[in-house]
């Protein structure tokens, strides 16, 4: 099987986005790119990730199509191929329906960054994409544009998306971004949210970028 290490780790971060609540069944998408051959491994259409195994990974070349696998590719393949076209320090994406980030979507806030955890990883604070229809060729570009060289964007009335250079650093950084709505959320309750200044954001993602990405 082709790719099978890689595959089983998409599958097994496809599961536990399940199970720490990012998104639920078969919603959302993952994907992760082989750093020596370029090929994407990325979860396939509509398919309980609960039950999900290495073999249900599909494998694509970078234009998309399939390489490799027996199900259809997830219907957001054209963002995460152009993604990684753009990003050459991209590694993974991940689109998630995690419900605090979704939130600030719908009320077309952008998120600020209120926790250190969340600036480790995020660097900045979380632009909004406007609503568009997602899976086309067009969504894929207003999503890249939105995101920029940023590492996490929030799609207007749908959910969040994060990258990173691995799987793993993009699920801290799903998570730093739920946690930083969350905690925003809580804190609006409260009182008002004080942001952390930028210059101490920058400082703790350059940290994170030089010792957790490389
Ligand atoms: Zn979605």
């Amino acid at each position: 099987m082709l790719l099978a290490d890689l595959r089983g780790d998409v599958a097994r971060y496809a599961k536990k986005m399940v199970a720490s609540h990012l998104v639920r069944a078969a919603q959302g998408n993952l994907s992760a790119r082989d750093a020596a051959s370029g090929l994407i491994c990325i979860t396939p259409s509509g398919m309980d990730y609960d039950l999900i195994t290495a073999e249900d990974i599909v494998v694509l070349d970078r234009d998309g199509s399939v390489a490799e696998g027996k199900h259809r590719p997830s219907v957001e393949t054209p963002l995460h191929t152009l993604l990684y076209r753009r990003r050459r320090d991209v590694h993974c994406v991940m689109h998630t329906h995690s419900l605090y980030a979704t939130a600030f979507g719908v009320v077309y806030q952008p998120l600020p960054i209120v926790l250190a955890e969340s600036a480790l990883c995020l660097g900045g604070s979380v632009p909004i994409a406007p609503y568009q229809v997602s899976g086309t060729v067009e969504f894929a570009e207003l999503i890249a544009e939105t995101l920029g060289d940023g590492n996490a964007v929030i799609w207007g009335n749908h959910g969040a998306m994060v990258v990173g250079t691995s799987l793993a650093t993009a699920y801290s950084a799903a998570h730093a971004l739920e946690d930083g709505a969350q905690v925003y959320a809580l804190a609006r309750q409260l009182g008002t949210p004080v942001p952390l200044p930028p210059d101490e954001v920058e400082k703790l993602h350059a940290f994170w970028r030089d010792h957790y990405t490389k």
